[in-house]
């Protein structure tokens, strides 16, 4: 039975576009790819794809992932500019070079090759004036360039979202695949969580997680390796996204911003999140139509 979860209201889109790839026997790997690339598509999510929020010299640059956890394979970019699918790109590193990760120029070329490369990117009409009034916000300062003060301004700037996606096919594969703008106006070449495997995503034959938040908490905890541990030993995907939200809580370090979701070979899902808030939306054969599930518990840990 195919199952498919993603993060975030806007995750409704991967989910429809995805379990209609499942729904007619179609693969994981390609389920999860064809439904980021439908948020990619979407110019109004500032999060994701060209339409998101640029980093702090205005270009937008885009991080993306994608696991196959029947072969244990991923593909990976970071950082890439002028890349319209970057999801579709990170397949591509997965399936078309003996490498996991490509980032920079090289990335940039085998996007031309790809033909996924984009040569012009304008701003999101908002997207541009919020920038060009934080940009006048910090030179009103008294020492505009000091990466002491971009860095403070940069912090109050915790304004991200990854669509992040995990499915289960009808033969029992699992995968699970990212994508983001990362934060918004971060610092150039800032690198999250959401492509680098471990942290961001990850896929075995037991189970599958991806991460959205603050990518420098996620990171340190290797998040979604962490869940996908506890699942490959026994526990649901429910019961897993628990244990370690609540044991990264507990230990009270680098616990803010944070939320997974997981799905396990028996096709049960979780999620657990220490956001004030947290959405994300599900898709099987027991139900109707995609479902959105809402946590909403103030600094704690909570789990679907
Ligand atoms: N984790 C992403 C990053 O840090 C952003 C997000 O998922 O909210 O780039």
């Amino acid at each position: 039975m195919p199952t498919i979860i993603a993060t975030w209201n806007f995750g409704i889109k991967a989910v429809e576009t995805g379990w209609k790839v499942l729904s007619n026997e179609g693969s994981a790997l390609d389920a999860v790819e064809a439904g980021i690339r439908e948020v990619e598509n979407d110019l109004s999510i500032h999060s994701v794809g060209l339409g998101g929020y640029p980093n702090i010299e205005g270009v937008v640059e885009l991080d993306a992932a994608i696991m196959d956890g029947s072969t244990l394979s991923a593909g990976s970019v970071a950082a890439v500019r002028n890349v319209r699918h970057p999801i579709t790109l990170a397949r591509k590193v997965m399936e078309n070079t003996s490498h996991v990760m490509i980032v920079g120029e090289g990335a940039t070329k085998l996007a031309k090759i790809f033909g996924l490369y984009v040569e012009e990117v304008k701003l999101q009409q908002d997207v541009k004036l919020e920038w060009e009034k934080f940009k006048e916000s910090l030179s009103l300062s008294s020492k505009p360039n000091s990466l002491e003060l971009l860095s403070k301004a940069l912090s109050k700037q915790i304004v991200h979202d990854t669509i992040g996606c995990v499915a289960i096919d009808k033969f029992g594969r699992i995968a699970a695949g990212t994508s983001t703008s990362g934060l918004k106006f971060k610092l150039t070449g800032r690198v999250g969580d959401s492509p680098i495997v471990g942290s961001g995503l990850f896929a075995n034959s037991f189970g599958g997680a991806t991460a959205t938040g603050l990518g420098e908490n996620i990171m340190i905890h290797n998040l979604s390796r962490l869940v996908v541990e506890r699942i490959s030993e026994g526990l649901s995907a429910r019961e897993a996204v628990k244990v370690e939200i609540e044991r990264i809580t507990k230990n009270g370090k680098r616990f803010n911003e944070l939320a997974v979701i997981a799905l396990d070979k028996n096709e049960l899902f979780g999620a657990a999140s220490t956001f004030d808030k947290f959405e994300f939306v599900v898709m099987s054969d027991s139900m109707k139509r995609p479902t959105t599930f809402k946590l909403e518990r103030k600094h704690t840990f909570v789990a679907f």
